[in-house]
């Protein structure tokens, strides 16, 4: 802490967003390029050094949060990175996808706005990519063990190169033609460049990670001959089983789920495709559920040029502050939040009649129709109370061309058939089960990240993907000196 009044003299200052009219016409990251680190060393400033810093407990990572503030501040970002990289594998991910649960938790947030905790993780992250002070690390021996990684999201990815670093052989299996799971086909580019992404899978590569992409264990790979070659097997195959919409009309054509729309959008920015198939260019668009799935289809919906877009949320609009008596500091509060992708929204809706707002809250969808032809032309719903009862008289048409589904997930994708042949035991609501070391009833095959844990946050899966790291290293070596941040049982702060 440079300065011990920072927090007193200084206002909270977030990183820049650019321009809406500018940024709705290309699919870069939503912000100022440039604009974080002239501002960030006075933002880590205004961090108190409070004596319990309970943002450094609401991080599932454990991240050491007011040391590197403090080594912001003093612009020392050698030592800032070093302490990052000390207990985040990927902080550039995190700096720009995690929702901030340590914000929420942040002592200065009890009376005034949180330190801009991870935007300073970010700048910090891109900074150390500047300097070089990042390089590969390869072990200086090898432990004769062989890990196959299956799944290469943020926990494959985390899990992988802890276990690389500690000297084991590791390949990441990975079904789809890309790795990065769903940072890679999910994630829009606008939220997190791809670039992020190539770079860290280069830095393992040069540690010794080896990949195998196409390639879905299960589907191209008996899982049995997995188990057979290696020493140890780590599932990190993610929670990809979508919820439906049991309503009249779900059959009809454009009507689609969120994860059948976001990846082909990701595959434009590849380069594989000219146009999205499902673009929804020039099409009224309604999507059905309130979470960040639906805002990344906002946001992509916008980009591809939609005549109309708005996202229905079975909740009430949550109030504005958080409620003191059911969601107290330092917990993580449902409160009304505008992303960028509902800012471009709204600020794109001009005619008179549109709502500010591009959602709709307490919308409950009742049927959608067709046009005669088997095409989606409206959605139909109704107002619900905090119960879920329709409120009468509330009846609504949208036109609708695209109704896009972002109901949330179930558990695991189980089409490959890797549960059935592994014989592996699954938890009620269809995660894989895993006991305290996240071992699962198979001996030497390990679970982690949303295949066992269900749908979550990147911060999760890596804080997983390296506590999964330490226990197959223990498994293996009969003891192990890597950081595990979170037991399988832990439960986060609601986020
Ligand atoms: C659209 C969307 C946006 C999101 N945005 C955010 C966000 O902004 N911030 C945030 O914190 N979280 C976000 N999340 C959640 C976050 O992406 C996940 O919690 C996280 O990616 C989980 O990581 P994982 O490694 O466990 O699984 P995944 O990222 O799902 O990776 C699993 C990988 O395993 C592969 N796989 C599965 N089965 C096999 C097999 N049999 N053989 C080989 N490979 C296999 C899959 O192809 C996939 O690549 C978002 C989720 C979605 C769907
Ligand atoms: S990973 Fe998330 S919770 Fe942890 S310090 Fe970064 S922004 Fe905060």
């Amino acid at each position: 802490m440079a300065d011990p009044k920072g927090f007193m003299t200084t206002p909270r200052q977030e990183w820049p967003r650019r321009p809406v009219e500018e940024r709705v016409r290309d699919w870069d990251e939503v912000y100022v390029p440039g604009a974080l680190l002239p501002i960030i060393s006075r933002q880590a400033d205004r961090c108190m050094d409070c004596g319990i810093p309970f943002c450094h407990q609401a991080c599932p990572l454990g991240n050491l949060i007011p040391e590197w503030n403090d080594l912001v501040s003093r612009e020392d970002w050698r030592a800032a990175s070093d302490r990052l990289h000390a207990t985040n594998n990927f902080p550039e991910f995190t700096g720009r996808l995690c929702p901030a649960p340590c914000e929420a938790g942040c002592v200065l947030a009890i009376n005034q706005p949180a330190v801009t905790i991870k935007n300073v993780e970010c700048a910090i992250a891109d900074r150390a990519w500047e300097e070089g002070f990042t390089p590969a690390r390869p072990p200086d021996r090898l432990s004769g063990k062989t890990v196959a990684v299956v799944g290469s999201g943020p926990t494959g990815l985390a899990a992988a190169q802890q276990l690389t670093r500690a000297g084991h052989t590791v390949a990441v299996f990975e079904k789809d033609d890309r790795i990065g799971g769903l940072m890679r086909y999910g994630i829009p580019e606008f939220k997190m460049e791809k670039r992020h992404l190539e770079r860290r899978i280069e830095q393992m590569r040069a540690e010794g990670t080896r990949f195998r992409p196409s390639t879905g264990v299960g589907r191209d790979v008996p899982a049995a001959d997995l188990r057979a070659r290696y020493d140890a097997v780590v599932l990190a195959t993610g929670a990809t089983a979508w919820r439906e919409l049991p309503v009249p009309g779900r059959e009809l054509q454009g009507v689609h789920q969120a994860m059948e729309y976001l990846p082909l959008a990701n595959r434009v920015c590849e380069g594989d495709l000219a146009a999205s198939p499902l673009s929804a260019a020039g099409k009224h668009v309604v999507i059905v559920g309130g979470g960040d799935t639906g805002a990344d289809c906002l946001g992509t919906a916008v980009r591809e040029g939609a005549a109309s877009v708005t996202q229905l949320d079975i909740y009430a609009q949550p109030d504005a502050e958080r409620d003191e008596d059911t969601e107290p500091w330092p917990t993580y509060p449902k409160i009304y939040r505008l992303s960028a992708a509902h800012e471009e929204a709204r600020d794109l809706r001009t005619a008179p009649s549109a709502d500010a707002d591009a959602r709709l809250f307490a919308a409950s969808t009742l049927h959608l129709t067709g046009d005669g032809g088997g095409h989606v032309r409206s959605l139909h719903l109704m107002e619900v109370d905090a119960r879920r009862q329709p409120v009468p008289g509330t009846e609504r048409e949208l036109p609708a061309d695209l109704v896009l589904l972002a109901l949330g997930f179930h558990g695991p994708d189980r089409e490959d058939g890797l549960v059935e042949q592994l014989g592996l035991t699954l938890e009620p609501r269809g995660t894989i089960a895993r006991d305290d070391g996240f071992a699962t009833n198979v001996p030497g095959v390990f679970a982690a990240g949303d295949a066992a844990r269900g749908q979550s946050l990147i911060v999760w899966a890596i804080a997983e993907g390296r506590a999964v790291a330490a226990a197959v290293d223990r498994y293996l070596m009969g003891s192990s000196r890597l950081p595990a941040p979170v037991s399988a049982n832990d439960r986060p702060m609601r986020v």
